[in-house]
């Protein structure tokens, strides 16, 4: 049974338990507390009272506090990858590389303390000196998500605190473990102060009181949430009542156009890895390819090809590619959109079943226009990818972009220049020529615009973490008009 840890303590939940299973098995995998409103107000309450000394700690000891963490998460490799794969079906390829920039986060953040904090504006009135500095905003709340869970649970918190900011994070119900609980045992081995870091779980009905805790605390400054627009939409609306500032990173459906120029065994294996790491449960997973007609054959072929030999099963096996789907539901999501696609006439290059959750990565081709998967209008979020030929790059640019998402889009091109005009031309938080959907690294700053989201991850998130404090001082006695 795994309980809150709130004010440095493994804390026991005021109300009943919810099981988290493998998403393979279906076997139990942990009970965790099921948190209420009471537990929330406490984790609120340490970390509000937390916040003063974090935010004026020296940087240097806020730095030893971070590199010591990334070297427990380096020194823990072996039991998160186990821990992704029991709980979050991840396969050892994702999950190592969310540990990598996890621990490359973690060593980054710890700089920015020493980063300069502000300007100095020079004043039109005489002996008048202005300074404006970045301030932590207070306690920020954090939701974070069930898919790439280790590392999306740091870039939730750790960039907030890192600009001296405590929190509160609330889990995904799917695995609240490698979402946080295991954060609060890495933070609290590495000596952060106690409440700096606080971590409410919750069974999903549980869900709703534990955000009203946070739109109804006034010492929680901002909500940073990550999960679907149709989740972000009814706590944008709290939000708005609370007068709450809200960093949201949703969903996408991401683009690849293979423009004629471009070299098909390097877009083969982009497409590959952007389309099926983590069984396409990413949100940067690409979802639609374009693919110049003269072209389009050979990718077809080699695509097939490529993704057919990716090893299927158990992701505790370090040689499987694609483990699970986290549950039936998702199954269910994809097995209907796949037969949607295929009724109205499509053609299915690949995959198309499963075995249990274990859904074979998929390939479409000739999708009519009113297919849902195709549409742009909802992911589809799992390892189904569309393809589509086109005779006009300007015409595959416009239906790239005709979805109401804009994370991130790839342009594969022999021509730089020619990849990066027609980057410029996308209405997307990131693009990427020559490179997959999914390239991110700890520095780059990841955030969509439409309905992926707002805000960016990285150094530039002290947008949405701080706030600026103009101060002034005068040397001289003010000259009043009255
Ligand atoms: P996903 O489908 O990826 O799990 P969701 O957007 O459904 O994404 O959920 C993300 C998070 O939002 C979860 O932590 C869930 O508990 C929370 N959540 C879902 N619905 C609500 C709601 N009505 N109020 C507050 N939180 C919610």
């Amino acid at each position: 049974m795994r309980t809150h840890f709130i004010n440095g303590e493994w804390t026991d939940a005021s109300g009943p338990t919810f099981p988290v299973y493998n998403p393979l098995s279906d076997e139990l995998f942990e009970e965790c507390a099921a948190g209420t409103a009471a537990d929330t107000e406490a984790a609120v309450a340490a970390a509000a009272a937390a916040f003063h000394a974090w935010a004026s700690m020296a940087p240097g000891a806020r730095q030893a506090l971070f590199l010591k963490a990334a070297d427990i998460v380096e020194r823990r490799t072996e039991e998160l990858v186990t821990l992704m794969a029991a709980e979050g079906g991840a396969s050892r390829a994702f999950s190592t590389f969310q540990i990598r920039l996890s621990a490359a986060m973690l060593r980054q953040a710890a700089g920015w303390g020493y980063l300069p904090q502000g300007d100095v504006i020079l004043s039109d009135t005489p002996g008048r000196t202005a300074t404006v500095t970045r301030k932590p905003l207070g306690v920020v709340a954090g939701f974070t998500p069930w898919n790439g869970a280790f590392y999306l649970a740091w870039r939730t918190f750790l960039l907030p605190m890192a600009f001296g900011n405590t929190t509160v994070i609330k889990p995904s119900e799917l695995a609240p473990i490698s979402s946080g609980l295991v954060h609060a045992e890495i933070l609290a081995e590495a000596g952060f102060p106690a409440g700096t870091f606080n971590v409410v779980t919750n069974a999903p009905e549980g869900a709703a009181a534990i955000a009203e805790v946070f739109f109804s605390s006034p010492a929680v400054r901002v909500i940073n949430f990550t999960g679907s627009d149709k989740t972000a939409r009814i706590l944008g609306e709290r939000a708005g009542r609370a007068l709450k500032r809200m960093v949201l990173e949703l969903g996408g459906f991401n683009p690849a156009i293979i423009l004629d120029d471009a070299d098909v065994e390097e877009s083969i294996k982009a497409v590959t890895f952007g389309a099926f790491l983590h069984q396409g449960q990413v949100c940067m997973n690409t979802r639609k390819v374009y693919v110049a007609r003269s072209l389009h054959d050979a990718f077809v072929a080699g695509l097939k090809a490529r993704v057919e030999s990716l090893k299927i099963g158990d992701p505790i096996d370090p040689t499987v590619i694609i483990g699970p789907l986290i549950n039936d539901r998702a199954v269910a999501q994809i097995a209907a959109r796949v037969k949607d696609a295929l009724d109205r006439g499509a053609t299915l290059v690949t995959g198309g079943y499963a075995d249990g959750r274990l859904y074979r990565p998929t390939i479409v081709t000739n999708v009519p226009a009113d297919a849902i998967c195709t549409s742009g209008a909802d992911e589809t979020f799992g390892p189904l990818l569309v393809i589509e030929a086109f005779d006009d790059a300007e015409e595959a640019l416009r239906k790239a972009q005709d979805t109401p998402y804009g994370l991130t889009a790839s342009i594969m091109t022999g021509d730089r220049a020619r990849g990066l005009a027609m980057a410029d031309r996308f209405d997307s938080g990131i693009v990427h020529v020559n490179g997959p959907t999914m390239a991110s690294e700890a520095a780059l700053p990841v955030g969509g615009v439409k309905n992926s989201g707002w805000g960016r991850s990285g150094y530039y998130s002290i947008e949405d973490f701080t706030e600026l404090r103009l101060t002034t001082v005068s040397t001289e006695p003010g000259r009043y008009p009255f």
